[in-house]
């Protein structure tokens, strides 16, 4: 009778405790909003030229289903930091805002969504970019047998897109702050690893203007050959950053139906 007793109180103490700690913010794995189960597996490529907030709206996204934000761009400055053979090969490409040839990243793109994690769905943020990445994209499509797959579009105006982009600041982990909207507690600090906080090394004014062009010239006409195929849609960025996403979920909910 006593252990049973003692036990019950056992429970309700740690109900208690479970209930405070989530309540004061001390449990990070259960105070954030459970994310939303969608019925299907939520499989998203993300478009967009460079500052239309495909990361900021990857990792929302991410949050909100509760599956894997796979940004090439910052897997590639990652390499690139640490100098693995990949970031070795990419780095000129990357400092002068041009691709990357698909065959270095499609090998890594393949292992990425093989993982058990993807199995829920992925976002996958900055690829494809050019046709050769969605004829390598189709590939891994039907070997790894991925169902439903769509590409989202986000559309800005040039003057915000290159404001942001004037603005961006990023550690080499690839936190990204905002230095007028969202800047880092402390001046050139990451606020979450306490690296140096920079403007990217291709957010130059004439390496800008090449992404532009090579967007421009090799990611439009990816758009076409998804509009084509029928799993392209696109939301333009007109309000805030909360409105766009209530937009893109809706977006994204309404066609999973
Ligand atoms: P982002 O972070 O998406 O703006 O990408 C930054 C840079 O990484 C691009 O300008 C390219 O040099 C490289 N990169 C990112 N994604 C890809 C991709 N899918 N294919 C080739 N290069 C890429």
């Amino acid at each position: 009778m006593k252990n049973a007793a003692s036990s019950k109180l056992q429970f309700v103490v740690a109900v208690f405790l479970a209930i405070f700690l989530v309540r004061s913010g001390q449990c990070p794995a259960q105070s954030q909003a459970k994310p939303e189960v969608a019925k299907t597996p939520v499989c998203l490529t993300l478009s967009g030229p460079p500052g239309a907030g495909k990361t900021t709206f990857g990792k929302m996204l991410s949050e909100r289903y509760g599956i894997p934000h796979i940004s090439i761009g910052r897997i590639l400055r990652k390499e690139i930091a640490d100098k693995t053979p990949l970031g070795l090969k990419a780095a000129p490409y990357v400092e002068k805002g041009e691709l990357v040839p698909s065959d270095f990243i499609m090998g890594m793109i393949k292992n990425r969504l093989s993982q058990d994690d993807c199995k829920p769905g992925f976002i996958l943020d900055g690829f494809p970019r050019n046709m050769s990445d969605a004829k390598g994209f189709d590939a891994i499509v039907k070997e790894l047998k991925i169902k439903n797959y769509r590409m989202l579009g986000l559309e800005v105006s040039p003057d915000l897109l290159i404001e942001r982009m004037n603005n961006r600041r990023v550690c080499k982990n690839g936190h990204e702050y905002d230095v007028v909207n969202n800047p880092p507690k402390k001046e050139g600090v990451c606020d979450i690893d306490g690296l140096p906080v920079e403007a990217r090394s291709d957010d130059t004014p004439e390496t800008i203007r090449h992404r532009f062009e090579v967007y421009q010239k090799e990611t439009l006409p990816v758009i076409e050959y998804y509009s084509k195929k029928g799993c392209y849609m696109s939301i333009e960025e007109k309000s805030g950053i909360d409105d766009v996403f209530r937009s893109i979920v809706q977006l994204i909910d309404n066609k999973e139906k």
